[in-house]
């Protein structure tokens, strides 16, 4: 039996050791392992540390992006290059606790294929991040047809079976965390407390969190389309009643005609904004088939252990 460990790692040399060491305290019952860092273009240290951890035990692995390609690509990477019996996805800063490890093995051997967690309490976590995570959740469960749960991070471990079923997906950008509870599977919760940062700050800009929402979003629901059909409805039903009243006026009110600057104006800027709006959104979709089209891969490997091996 074999275990696989991921690490999506950006910028984190701060982390890397504390980490490997915490992982080999926790993992010392289960000697056969791999510990996978995927480091996502770091321009840090990171990658020379990695290195010289792979010399001193080849069990620790690595496989280096020729640029940042993101977090949810680094995942994806990890899951196709992981060659565990089960497949252990973590945080490279310390906030998915690796004591909770051991934990999760025994879940897996009790014949549950996904081990997920959930994290309870947010101490170490900024209220923005707090407050743009649970508006993210609920617009996705709301817009989407896949449920995923609050505080469901990228912390879970994958039966072989599953992480086979992620690697011959072909959906470029693969949104990880929607994918996993679109498949069903025997699914475990386990929650925990989140620590703050061992080091550094965190990788996820604001930019960074806009694009994961948006994407999240869009790959898995398709009612954004149908609100720009709700929208121009309503949009259109209220003009209709605007120019009947319009008409009345003209017709039996002429001396209450007004200069109809500002209605004018309004309705303009009302429904050129709602049509940008709804461009985009179709843009957007338009923009993910354009790239599912192209079949570029989702990250270029410059360097790496594995395939050294191998
Ligand atoms: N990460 C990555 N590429 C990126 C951004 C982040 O591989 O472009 C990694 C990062 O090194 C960390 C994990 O993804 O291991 C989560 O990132 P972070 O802790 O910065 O996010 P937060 O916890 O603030 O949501
Ligand atoms: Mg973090």
């Amino acid at each position: 039996m074999k275990i696989s460990i991921i690490i999506p790692a950006y910028n984190e040399s701060g982390n890397v050791v504390p980490l490997v060491n915490k992982l080999n305290e926790v993992l010392n019952d289960y000697p056969n392992r791999q510990i996978l860092f995927i480091d996502d273009g770091s321009t840090d240290n990171s990658l020379e540390i990695l290195k010289k951890l792979h010399q001193k035990d080849n069990r620790i692995e690595y496989i280096s992006f020729s640029r940042n390609f993101g977090h949810q690509h680094a995942l994806r990477c990890g899951i196709d290059h992981a060659d565990g019996d089960c497949i252990i996805s973590l945080d490279g800063d310390l906030q998915h606790p690796p004591e909770l490890i051991p934990d999760m093995i025994k879940k897996w051997q009790e014949g549950y294929d996904i081990v997920y967690t959930q994290r309870i309490e947010e101490q170490g976590i900024g209220i923005f991040k707090k407050l743009s995570s649970a508006f993210f959740y609920r617009l996705m469960n709301y817009l989407s047809d896949v449920r995923i749960e609050p505080g469901t991070a990228d912390f879970r471990l994958l039966d072989a079976q599953v992480a086979h079923v992620i690697r011959n997906s072909h959906e470029q950008g693969l949104f990880v965390r929607g994918f996993i509870s679109w498949m069903g599977f025997k699914q475990y919760k386990i929650t925990y407390r989140a620590a703050p940062r061992h080091s550094g700050t965190s990788k996820y800009s604001f930019r960074k969190m806009v694009s994961f929402a948006l994407n999240g979003i869009t790959s898995f629901s398709i009612k954004p389309l149908r609100f720009s059909i709700i929208a121009g409805s309503i949009i259109s039903a209220l003009a209709f009643v605007y120019a009947c009243y319009a008409i009345i006026v003209y017709l039996f009110y002429p001396e209450k005609i007004v200069p109809g600057w500002a209605s004018v104006l309004v309705s303009v800027l009302f429904i050129g904004g709602i049509q940008l709006l709804f461009l985009g959104v179709l843009g957007e979709y338009l923009g993910k088939l354009f790239m599912q089209a192209k079949q570029r891969p989702g990250y270029i490997i410059k360097e790496s252990s594995v395939h050294a091996k191998s």
